[in-house]
């Protein structure tokens, strides 16, 4: 893609959805770490079911803790590997208190100190609630960075970090919703939805998918 055409996909994409948000339910920085930090492997929509109910009772590390191991399993039961999520949430939750003030922390290197939380998960939390233009490189945007041609690589880190250079700057803060949002309703995994895509003449994949 050309950075002409570039600028015309996030354009589209833009004013199609001009305020994108993550399909994650949260309140709090603390529900965001948490429910992100769950969704590994998980849909959005099976982490929200879990954690309406958790976060009724646990909105903050302190209450989280206070609720203990098995309390926290019993809520997230129904979501891909809970126990090893269960035991770093609490470990985290612990750091979270006795380092910094039961607050979530600001800083790339100090969210990835916490276990359970990888690049992406700080990538989506400090993009989320702290608004910085970080690009969270999921399997979706991924798949869509390479299809298309918007930032080609081998790797999730070789994909951001093209992201982080041709994405213009006036969508870096909004970019990594909406590629998520093409990549999991329209440019899927399997068959790309090519004859619905808004965002079709700028995009280098060929052949692209004929209408059914
Ligand atoms: S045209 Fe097809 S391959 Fe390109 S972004 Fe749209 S759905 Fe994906």
């Amino acid at each position: 893609m050309t950075a002409e055409q570039i600028q015309a996909f996030f354009a589209t994409l833009r004013a199609a959805n001009p305020h994108p948000v993550t399909e994650l339910e949260y309140t709090n920085v603390f529900e965001l770490l948490t429910a992100v930090l769950l969704s590994a492997q998980a849909t959005d929509v099976g982490v929200n079911k879990a954690t309406r109910r958790l976060f009724a009772v646990a909105n903050t590390p302190q209450k989280m803790l206070a609720l203990g191991l098995e309390g926290l399993e019993g809520h997230i039961r129904t979501i891909g590997l809970y126990r090893s999520k269960a035991r770093h949430l609490m470990q985290t939750c612990r750091i979270l208190v006795e380092q910094h003030g039961g607050e979530v922390p600001r800083t790339r290197e100090a969210l990835e100190a916490l276990p359970g939380v990888g690049r992406k998960t700080a990538n989506v939390v400090l993009n989320v609630a702290f608004g910085e233009p970080t690009m969270a490189v999921d399997t979706h945007i991924f798949r869509v960075s390479n299809r298309t041609g918007l930032a080609p690589g081998k790797n999730p880190l070789a994909v951001e970090q093209q992201l982080l250079r041709r994405v213009p700057p006036a969508y870096r803060v909004d970019a990594h919703h909406w590629l998520i949002l093409l990549g999991r309703y329209v440019c899927q995994a399997r068959k790309p939805r090519c004859w619905e895509c808004a965002v079709a003449s700028f995009c280098d994949f060929k052949p692209k998918t004929p209408a059914p």
